[in-house]
């Protein structure tokens, strides 16, 4: 965040690498439009979406209020969003996580196979506009897959986003085109495992002080 006039900005940041830096997985021209055009638009549309709050609190219009909310949710959830998913790629990516991280994942979803083909299933069946997400469920101490609508629907409250795949056609149709199921099969080449590791590590051991899950006897 970037602070003017006394109001705190959202800023695009910088991705770690060039736009041509994941080819042949994503190509330059994708990740320049969809860095530089669409997460930028999300980025504005937060900052706007703040500025009508401020002013509909300043002048009491609080009849606005829920509809700037709801721009609010959209576009900083997209910038949030797009913000991970760079951070989740890297040009030396791919393969698999070691260490909790992959413990987590086989005690959650039977094995790396199993996250796979959970998370690439939620890309695929997302309706219209949305993402796939892998989120650590504090209240319930354990991995998920999500689908997310758009930018912010269908989540678990609480829940912390630590891997996500953008399965909006932007994301994809310049290079795939309609064939995005092999969008969600290349970008398993550049994972950035080491991000997603450390992004777990810190969800896992925050205390947010949510519902926690009771153990249940099995057969009763
Ligand atoms: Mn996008």
């Amino acid at each position: 965040m970037q602070k003017e006039n006394n109001v705190e900005k959202y800023v695009l940041p910088d991705l770690d690498y060039d736009y041509g830096a994941l080819e042949p997985h994503i190509s330059a021209k994708i990740m320049e439009l969809h860095h530089d055009k669409h997460h930028l638009a999300y980025v504005n549309g937060a900052n706007q979406a703040l500025e009508g709050l401020k002013e509909a609190q300043e002048t009491k219009n609080f009849a606005r209020v829920a509809a700037l909310e709801h721009a609010l949710a959209f576009n900083l959830s997209g910038h949030i969003l797009h913000s991970l998913f760079w951070k989740n790629l890297s040009p030396h990516g791919g393969g698999r996580p070691d260490g909790a991280l992959a413990q987590a994942i086989d005690r959650d979803f039977g094995s790396f196979e199993g996250l796979k083909g959970q998370f690439t299933n939620a890309a695929m069946t997302t309706m219209g506009s949305g993402w796939a997400a892998l989120v650590w469920d504090p209240a319930g101490k354990r991995l998920m897959t999500t689908e997310i609508h758009d930018h912010q629907s269908e989540t678990t409250t609480g829940g912390i986003p630590i891997m996500v795949l953008d399965a909006w056609e932007h994301a994809y149709y310049l290079q795939y085109h309609n064939d995005k199921a092999r969008f969600f099969e290349a970008i398993w080449n550049v994972w950035n495992w080491k991000d997603i590791a450390a992004r777990f590590e810190r969800a896992r051991t925050a205390d947010f002080g949510l519902a926690a899950t009771v153990s249940s006897k099995k057969g009763g």
